[in-house]
């Protein structure tokens, strides 16, 4: 028997008018990191977010993190401390920087960084008189992270803060969008995220200038003169005129998208309130609004043996895509050296987790398909 087909995670889906920019595109003969798309599509995200931030957009997520440090100034040698439980795209710029990754536990609510540990290896760090340059956190799976106490406390210490929002464009906490509450945010455009322009990012900031440096920074760092005259060291970091297109037409759809997702999520919700085996991560607190970029479940340890992998086995038999929790970074063979602060929030997180499919595009049929696969498993 023919295989069912296969239900992604999080594929791209694309709304109508964004074949429409790229034939403008075509049209004009903008097929370059140049061109009308790009400024377009940095206002489409300015307004959106509130219009009081400048956005640059970049050709990825991880360019808009590595512009984003250098911005704050990170020298080799620097410290810089790391949400743990995240993907290695949020740690990898700080070795790109020549700068040292201090990871942080996430607390159990959000969970992303923990502002109690967070505290703690401030309070050590700057007893030594090391304070780390910069703090990167992350909006896990969509779910605004307890951004307010992070700040507060980065703020007390006077260390900037790197706000890595690649997953949750359009969430929001306390009615303001993540990416806008630190020193620089930063958003992803890649095939999996929300929206994607095929692969992309960019920088948020609230300072003109900031945005003025990342795009020079991103253009190779060109000085304004008949000849190239560099005075720095500058990177092809810039979104290309193409992507722009695209992203202009999933600005449209945004919204809608992120309408959908929340609607997956309140269907599993749903789903699986028949049991007390599975938790779905829920809004924490009123000052939520998650984009629930992707539906995430843990396994509550029980007498059954249930693990996530058994229902990654399942569904992947069923030719569902589901994926476990990221590893967090203090346990990645590549970061064994790495200084951690925090407890096991993190590591059991990721030793109980699972993604589930969570596109935009997911149907009705889909998700009874992927429903009766857990029923037969799990009741
Ligand atoms: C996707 C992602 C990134 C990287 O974005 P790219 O556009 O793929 O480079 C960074 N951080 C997190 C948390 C992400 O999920």
């Amino acid at each position: 028997m023919a295989k069912p087909q296969k239900i992604w995670l999080s594929p791209p889906h694309m709304g109508d008018n964004e074949q429409k920019y790229i034939q403008q595109a075509f049209e004009d003969n903008w097929i370059a990191p140049v061109g009308p798309s790009i400024i377009a599509f940095e206002k489409d995200l300015e307004l959106y977010l509130g219009n009081r931030v400048h956005v640059a957009a970049l050709n990825s997520g991880t360019a808009a993190l590595h512009l984003g440090l250098i911005m704050l100034g990170i020298q080799p040698g620097d410290e810089v401390f790391c949400q743990s439980f995240t993907f290695s795209a949020s740690a990898n710029p700080i070795l790109y920087a020549g700068a040292i990754p201090v990871f942080i536990d996430s607390e159990p609510e959000s969970w992303s960084m923990c502002p109690d540990c967070l505290e703690t290896a401030l309070k050590t760090k700057a007893q030594k008189g090391k304070l780390p340059k910069a703090i990167i956190v992350v909006h896990l799976y969509g779910m605004p992270c307890k951004i307010k106490d992070i700040m507060y406390i980065a703020g007390k210490y006077g260390v900037p803060v790197l706000e890595d929002s690649a997953e949750a464009l359009g969430s929001r906490y306390g009615g303001e969008y993540c990416g806008t509450f630190g020193d620089i945010g930063i958003l992803s455009f890649n095939g999996n995220k929300i929206i994607t322009t095929s692969g992309g990012g960019a920088l948020i900031t609230k300072r003109k200038e900031f945005k003025e440096r990342a795009v020079h920074l991103a253009t190779q760092a060109k000085k304004d003169k008949p000849y190239y005259e560099h005075d720095e060291i500058g990177y092809n970091y810039r979104m290309s005129n193409i992507a722009a297109a695209i992203g202009r037409g999933q600005m449209e759809v945004l919204d809608t998208y992120i309408a959908k997702r929340r609607k997956n999520h309140a269907a599993y919700a749903d789903f699986f309130s028949a049991t007390q085996q599975i938790s779905v991560l829920e809004e924490y607190s009123l000052d939520c609004y998650s984009n629930f970029w992707l539906t995430t479940i843990t396994v509550n340890p029980s007498e059954d043996s249930i693990v996530p992998e058994n229902i990654r086995v399942k569904l992947s038999s069923e030719n569902i895509e589901s994926r476990p929790l990221w590893k967090p970074m203090h346990l990645q063979p590549v970061f064994k050296d790495a200084e951690y602060v925090g407890g096991d929030v993190a590591e059991k997180l990721f030793n109980t987790g699972l993604c589930l499919p969570s596109g935009s595009g997911l149907t009705d049929t889909e998700k009874e398909r992927i429903f009766s696969t857990l029923r037969e498993f799990l009741f």
